[in-house]
């Protein structure tokens, strides 16, 4: 096997089509420089080693030396320059780059191939001993980090201490003989630390870091990031080798990084930033603050330091046109990293760039209307989960805001929160179901489970390309940057900004959209569901052939599911009725009443209040089908605990409280999950379903005399086993309809359906078809039985599993297609066999969750059933599906 690929000099040896073998990087890299753009020479070791690497115990197959060699002769011929030599030589950077982008989760080693000797070389041919030493200290350093694993601290340490001896703030200020200095302080850490001499051997170096690389794909934040992010571990990483071009040699040179488009609003305009005379890591470390790439966003800002486009105008165009080359080249916003060596450009990295959902969503609709891409295209192009972060509300434009700072509109959304300083915090404070506002100096890829775990995330340095910035878009966290005039002590738990102190606990509001940071918590209103989103979702629904309908049970979850698109209501759960405080005690009087009789008295309560339930919802959903699934949890679950509430179902019953205790004491169950719940409510009590029953079909009678537009009901009888229990209930039912028909005098369409969610009942789909006019799959309770895994105490060991690959995500969130899809798939077959026009749907987590949807198009559901927020979520993954 092959595993070296070359680039650059007319060579490539890959192309934009080799991302799983060569990385995102090493592809794009070759891809450039195929198509002719300014590229510098070098070479990709594929993701094959990876693998083989991590397979032969973190060794290399002796096989690579000669091709790495010939790699590296193959920069040597291209640049004139000897990898080693003094003379004149050669440096390279090694460069991580997975197939997909993992921003700064793993690690890239710059200005390699540097020792005593070549240092003094780099600065003769240059001309510029400030540069050279500035070089040779900012690997040491690198290597010293990623390679060596050292402290890093002492290194940055050193740097202060240098800085203050002579008197300097800035690093610039710093001149050739205190770099060199300072280069010998920095390999006197490096023997303090590690015993040994920095490494003089350019091939040690270079092996060193290609090995570092491949292990920082199983560093511990690579992984945290690929768990979010559902990249699977076995991709592994390649490695880039490539020439080194210099953003620090002077005036004239800098290093910079730009999206095609605005990655933030998804406008059409070059949007970057950039550094004169500084090298590419400066830009997102946030050590200085970047300048603008254009004069226009430069003074929209309002800022001073020239812009590239007027610091240095020639380059400036010639980025440009690359830019433009670029988009029409891949058909997609590109995120890229250049850098100009004494006014020359080089092209160091391409590739679609990361972007909020409204930029999203304005990019796919334009781009689409600007003929550069289809329709089709602009659909698959939204990722449905993204829409999320579009769907929640911002802040009320009329509430008043106590703004206390401002920093740069880093990630939009708006978030109120408790203030936090550190992301162990952030993360043990938001398990304990608080909302939090991650705040830092800057944030680092140590922080990504924190900022994951907060509401919003608020820094006092970086720019919009910062890792803060970059990480919140990507997760959909608002996040301020850069808010200069943040004091933050984070050792005492306080910042200071404005002459006002804010502490740890105390709520502030950020709003990611204007860099707005506010005091206290600031009033929301609902999202803008027209423009863009209104387009894309129009498109959707026309390619789309899966129904998508609401989990919904209160009148504000039906009309949100509405606003969002829902076409009924596949799930409503009665028991979050019997839950309300005005009703529990006469449900409790009905649970533990002695016989029926006792049973009929609180049943009879009950009534009026369930009629009133279904009639608002039948209202909002006026012609629409809405599924009703009769009472399912364990009576267990409504038991009295306290001794007042004993009291209070004693009073309303009369009977005595030691009596009632004794029944709850034999309603006690062992495993409620399998006991005495579902259906098997009904078939021992079949009054609870029949009053249930004759509330819907009263509140459809009701709701069609008023207003003419008569719901669909269909009512669902939950946790069906056999065809004999669905039988029994479906009686139950029959003959409270005809009941209330007659009393009305009006028949309505209504169905009788069932969930299905015991493995049994998918086995015996066919029988159970022959009563049941529709099935709904009820996959929270179907993933429970089929695995035996009980999703209440899943949490302790479902990340382990994980983790090792036995189940490839959380099966509670994204079905498990293989064992579960496999029996929804046999019950839907045997169910159409026996009723061709069977009904058939999906309710539980999955049906918001796009790649389970995929699998609902896959084998012909009717419908989807999503939680209302999820409903253009699955509307977008539907249409996705279709194409
Ligand atoms: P990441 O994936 O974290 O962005 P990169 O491999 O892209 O890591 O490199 C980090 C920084 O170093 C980037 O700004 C990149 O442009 C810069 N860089 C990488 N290789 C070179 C090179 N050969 N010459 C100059 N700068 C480089
Ligand atoms: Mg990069
Ligand atoms: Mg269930």
């Amino acid at each position: 096997t092959q595993y070296v690929y070359r680039f650059g000099g007319g060579v490539s040896d890959g192309g934009k089509g080799d991302k799983n073998l060569l990385g995102g990087k090493g592809a794009n890299l070759a891809e450039m420089a195929s198509i002719g753009l300014p590229v510098p020479p070098g070479f990709t070791i594929s993701t094959e080693m990876c693998q083989r690497f991590y397979d032969e115990g973190e060794r290399f197959p002796e096989s690579l030396k000669a091709e790495v060699a010939n790699g590296i002769a193959h920069i040597e011929a291209i640049t004139n320059k000897k990898f080693g030599v003094a003379a004149d030589p050669l440096l390279v950077s090694v460069r991580s780059g997975a197939r997909a982008s993992m921003p700064g989760m793993m690690d890239t080693v710059l200005n390699l191939g540097l020792n005593d000797e070549t240092v003094q070389g780099l600065a003769r041919v240059s001309g510029d001993a400030r540069f050279a030493w500035d070089s040779y200290r900012r690997f040491i350093q690198m290597y010293s980090d990623v390679v060596l694993e050292l402290d890093h601290g002492a290194f940055e340490e050193a740097l202060e201490i240098a800085k203050e001896d002579k008197g300097y703030s800035l690093d610039t200020e710093m001149g050739a003989e205190d770099w060199e200095a300072l280069v010998k302080r920095y390999q006197a850490i490096v023997v303090e630390q590690w015993d040994k001499p920095f490494p003089q051997d350019v091939h040690e170096q270079l092996w060193g870091a290609i090995g570092a690389v491949f292990k920082s794909w199983q560093s511990e934040r690579a992984k945290v990031y690929r768990r979010l992010n559902d990249i699977p571990g076995e991709w592994g990483t390649a490695v880039n080798v490539q020439a080194m071009v210099f953003g620090n040699m002077g005036d004239t040179s800098a290093t910079g990084v730009a999206f095609t488009r605005d990655p933030s609003k998804g406008d059409r305009a070059y949007y970057g930033e950039f550094l004169i005379n500084a090298q590419g890591e400066d830009v997102v470390a946030g050590i200085r603050t970047p300048q603008y790439l254009t004069r226009e966003a430069r003074e929209a800002a309002g800022a001073k330091p020239a812009s590239m486009e007027e610091a240095l105008p020639t380059v400036y165009g010639e980025l440009a046109k690359v830019f433009d080359l670029l988009e029409t080249h891949y058909r997609d916003m590109q995120d890229i990293e250049f850098t100009v060596q004494q006014g020359k450009l080089w092209m160091l990295q391409t590739r679609s760039g990361k972007r909020t959902a409204k930029a999203a969503l304005k990019i796919a609709v334009d781009m689409a209307n600007e003929g550069l891409i289809t329709r089709e295209e602009a659909i698959a192009r939204v990722d449905p989960a993204a829409l999320d972060q579009l769907l929640h509300p911002t802040l009320d434009p009329k509430a008043p805001r106590d703004v206390i700072a401002k920093g740069l509109p880093a990630s939009p959304g708006a978030a109120s929160g408790l203030v936090v300083f550190d992301a162990e915090t952030a993360e043990k404070r938001a398990e304990m179901g608080d909302a939090v506002i991650l705040v830092r100096v800057e944030t680092s890829p140590e922080d990504i489970h924190g900022m994951h775990a907060a509401r919003g995330i608020l820094t006092a340095r970086g720019g919009m390309t910062s890792h803060a910035a970059v990480v919140a878009r990507g997760m959909g966290r608002p996040c301020v940057s850069g808010v200069g005039t943040l004091a933050i002590d984070a050792k005492a738990k306080v910042f200071r900004v404005a002459g006002r102190e804010v502490r740890e606990g105390d709520v502030i509001t950020i709003d990611g959209a204007t860099g707005e940071v506010m005091l206290g918590a600031v009033p929301t209103v609902q999202p803008e569901l027209a423009g863009d989103f209104g387009i894309l979702m129009g498109w959707a629904d026309e390619v789309r052939r899966l129904k998508v309908r609401a989990n919904a049970e209160t009148p504000l979850d039906c009309k949100t599911a509405r606003i969002f698109g829902a076409e009924g209501v596949g799930l409503c759960r009665t028991e979050h009725m019997f839950f309300d405080s005005n009703r529990i005690t006469a449900v409790r009087q009905m649970i533990l009443a002695e016989d029926e009789k006792g049973r009929r008295v609180a049943l009879d309560k009950l009534l009026p209040e369930q009629r009133a339930d279904f009639s608002e919802i039948f209202e909002i959903m006026a012609g629409l089908p809405v599924t009703i699934r009769l009472l399912d949890p364990p009576l267990h679950e409504f038991l009295p605990h306290e001794e007042e509430e004993f009291a209070e179902v004693a009073s309303a019953t009369g009977i005595g409280v030691e009596a009632l205790k004794r029944r709850a004491a034999e309603l006690h169950e062992f495993n409620p999950m399998l006991g005495h719940r579902g259906c098997r409510l009904g078939v021992t009590y079949p009054e609870i379903y029949e009053m249930q029953a004759r509330a819907i079909f009263e509140a459809a009678c009701d709701v069609a005399a008023k207003s003419g537009n008569a719901p669909i009901p269909e009512v669902m009888v939950p946790l069906v086993a056999t065809r004999r229990e669905l039988e029994l209930m479906k009686a139950v039912i029959d003959k409270a309809a005809k009941a209330v028909f007659a009393e009305k005098g009006v028949t309505l369409d209504y169905l009788v359906g069932t969930m299905i969610e015991l493995p049994r009942a998918a086995l015996k789909a066919g029988e159970i078809a022959e009563v049941g006019e529709f099935f709904s799959f009820g996959t929270n309770d179907l993933t429970q039985t089929t695995l035996g895994v009980s999703r209440d105490d899943a949490g302790r060991f479902l990340t382990t599993y994980v983790d090792k690959g036995i189940y490839p995500k959380d099966p509670f969130v994204s079905l498990d297609v293989e064992g579960v899809g496999e029996l929804i798939e046999l019950a839907a077959e045997r169910g159409r066999k026996t009723r061709g026009d069977i009904k058939l749907g999906i309710c539980g987590e999955h049906g918001g969750d796009p790649a389970s949807i995929a699998f609902c198009e896959g084998i012909g559901l009717d419908y989807v059933s999503a939680s209302p927020y999820r409903v253009p979520i699955a509307r977008l993954a539907a249409a996705q599906a279709a194409l």
